[in-house]
């Protein structure tokens, strides 16, 4: 997802190159197609905006008329966006959160026993920078989709409210849904286990792209190696995040 530019595109060119049939999906179909135009025959451009049900009812419905199953899935699309208010905390966790959430669940027929799926995560969603409270409600190893969901609008309320840092929030919408994303990649894991589906989140690094900005210190092709290694797990590694393949801390 939110494959037209930055870690998208890398990401779909280094899975073709090692045999997938890849899928690359943006909101904007010129864009998706360009991108796609320059990876060769193995990709294929299709519109998919995450924050549009009716976007991820029309690709689940497509894939299954045409008998296509999804091996593996990556959540990429997410934006980071300028200043802080309700407005960029609703936006941010409608994409980053709730998109990457119900396209999961869209496809979920789609995927095969013994599938996978990424989170593509960051590091800025560490749980460190929470207060010990909403840390532990994060970290309870009980979440379910409700209590995250709550977790997520508790948060834009209490933006819109003017007292998130007095809730022990950090005043970054991007890292509160990073931290979501990651509870979901937890739950699940647990959820799918049953199925074999694999589901860890992972972080590219700092990566020099639209959203990491010149200044970062990793190319495209490292940070989407980052996400490759996690997409074609052959082993049951499920549940976890990671950087270049090593466990990182929630
Ligand atoms: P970019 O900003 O370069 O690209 C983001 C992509 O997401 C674009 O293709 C954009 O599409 C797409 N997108 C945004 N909103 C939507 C939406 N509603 N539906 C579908 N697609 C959407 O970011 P990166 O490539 O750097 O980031 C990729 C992933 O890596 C993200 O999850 C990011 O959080 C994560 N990450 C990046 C880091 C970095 O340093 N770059 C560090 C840690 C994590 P459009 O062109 O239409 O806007």
């Amino acid at each position: 997802t939110g494959a037209n530019r930055g870690l998208g595109p890398e990401t779909c060119r280094q899975l073709a190159e090692r045999g997938y049939a890849v899928i690359l999906t943006s909101r904007d179909e010129a864009d998706g197609r360009a991108a796609a135009g320059k990876l060769g025959d193995a990709v294929e451009a299709r519109r998919l905006d995450v924050t549009n049900g009716e976007n991820i009812a029309a690709l689940a419905a497509g894939l299954g008329a045409e008998g296509r199953t999804i091996d593996v899935l990556v959540n990429n699309a997410a934006v980071s966006l300028d200043g802080f208010n309700v407005e960029v905390a609703r936006w941010t966790l409608a994409v980053n959160f709730l998109g990457a959430m119900n396209l999961t669940d869209g496809l979920i027929d789609r995927i095969p026993d013994g599938g996978t799926i990424v989170f593509v995560s960051s590091g800025m969603g560490e749980l460190s920078a929470y207060s010990p409270s909403i840390r532990a409600r994060f970290a309870d190893a009980d979440l379910t989709r409700d209590k995250l969901v709550a977790l997520a609008n508790e948060f834009v309320a209490d933006v819109d409210a003017g007292r998130h840092s007095q809730n022990g929030w950090p005043s970054s919408a991007y890292r509160v849904s990073k931290a979501a994303v990651n509870g979901l990649t937890r739950i699940l894991a647990r959820e799918l286990k049953p199925r074999g589906i694999r589901v860890n989140s992972v972080c590219p690094g700092w990566v020099r792209t639209r959203m990491g900005g010149s200044s970062a210190s990793r190319s495209v092709e490292t940070g989407a190696a980052s996400i490759v290694w996690a997409a074609t797990l052959d082993d049951a590694t499920t549940g976890g995040f990671y950087r270049d393949g090593r466990a990182i801390g929630w």
